[in-house]
């Protein structure tokens, strides 16, 4: 843990961890963001700052995944550094306090305001309140009380941006998202079943180095996350273009890792990074294990039948990817099988070329933290 007055530098170097790794990750976070590469100098400098933000976090109808899925991220340290960046002064299901003294955390925390409030979960609005209740208040009563004196709002997960699951038809508990409930303060979206953590990481960073939330779309979603459509950076999306589609699950398609549109893929109207960014530190991501996207970062989802293809009224070009033209079928087998080949090994070579990018971020920063290491010098 941070020591009283230690800046995350000093913290890191208590630990083990090289100025030059703690450069590298504020590259990535500068990339992550979207920010011109060399704004990892202005990251550095803000992650240095002995200064901690507090955080209040609240769980309101939800499962917890998007705290699991916070506290297991080890991708650049950002658990421990951004954890160790903030002051956690209230999280019901990591703190060690419970019952009146948890409260009693809750309390003086929001008196002594200044805070990021993190919201999980969606927010009952049926009866008066009745379906979820927390030391003997409302969800909606909690929200409003802890939003009152925080500097930004940051809602995680589809439950507590959109309602998610708690809202699915019927919606029994009258389930809404952070933003209906709260409206006098900004309100950053930060959707998924889970979230990313890269995407509330880079939102806190940016938050940190700049005092202001990220650039935001008609959703709340921050840009730099939700700015793209899932099918533009697609890995499969060499074989939507070239007509290659899974009929079945475990057909030769779906062994060959062809696109899922016909088995439900949401990803042409979804907008997420999860291509580029995937999860548990970049290993994988739904559509990379076989299963179509299910649009999780969007409103209203858990009412989509999930085996549907949607209805494609517009084709944006792929970002990421050449697309792969359709293999001519009027010639002989031989060189279906050659054309085949062909085919595959562009497809692969792309997937190839995001994988390597995403695994090797160490090989792709190293400029970028040579020279942010030279200005620092030419300053001193
Ligand atoms: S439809 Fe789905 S699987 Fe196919 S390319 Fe688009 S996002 Fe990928």
């Amino acid at each position: 843990m941070l020591r009283l007055g230690e800046s995350v530098q000093e913290f890191l170097a208590r630990e083990g961890m090289s100025r030059r790794d703690f450069l590298k990750f504020c590259s990535v976070m500068a990339g992550a963001l979207a920010l011109p590469h060399k704004e990892a100098f202005a990251i550095a400098k803000a992650l240095e700052s002995p200064k901690r933000l507090p955080v209040v976090w609240l769980e309101l109808q939800d499962c917890a995944g998007c705290s699991e899925a916070f506290l297991r991220s080890s991708s650049p340290t950002a658990a421990e550094l951004v954890l160790d960046v903030l002051s956690v002064d209230y999280h019901e299901t990591i703190m060690a306090p419970s019952g009146f003294q948890a409260e009693k955390s809750k309390e003086d925390a929001i008196a002594a305001g200044g805070y990021v409030l993190v919201v999980e979960g969606s927010i009952s609005t049926a009866g008066v309140g009745e379906y979820c209740c927390v030391a003997g208040k409302s969800s909606r009563y909690i929200l409003e009380e802890a939003a009152k004196n925080a500097v930004a709002v940051i809602a995680v997960g589809n439950c507590a941006t959109f309602g998610g699951v708690p809202a699915a038809n019927p919606n029994p508990t009258g389930a809404v998202g952070v933003w209906n409930i709260i409206k006098d303060k900004p309100v950053v979206n930060i959707p998924g079943c889970p979230m990313n953590p890269a995407n509330l990481t880079a939102t806190v960073v940016h938050f940190l180095t700049y005092g202001s939330l990220p650039a935001m779309d008609q959703l709340n979603r921050p840009l730099f996350a939700f700015g793209r459509r899932i099918h533009d950076n697609c890995e499969r999306r060499g074989h939507f273009d070239a007509g290659e589609f899974v009929m079945e699950w475990g057909d030769d398609g779906h062994r060959a890792g062809w696109c899922l549109y016909k088995m439900g893929c949401k990803g042409p109207t979804s907008y997420h990074n999860c291509p580029t960014i995937r999860f548990n530190d970049g290993v994988n991501w739904p559509i990379g294990a076989g299963h179509p996207c299910i649009g999780c970062s969007e409103p209203g989802f858990w009412d989509w039948e999930v085996y549907k293809p949607v209805t494609l009224n517009a084709i944006t070009p792929p970002t990421t990817y050449p697309s792969v033209e359709k293999p001519v079928r009027e010639i002989s087998p031989a060189s279906i099988a050659i054309s085949g080949t062909a085919v595959g090994a562009i497809a692969g070579a792309a997937g190839a070329f995001a994988y390597s990018s995403l695994t090797q971020r160490s090989k792709h920063t190293k400029p970028v933290v040579e020279e942010i290491e030279s200005e620092e010098s030419a300053e001193h």
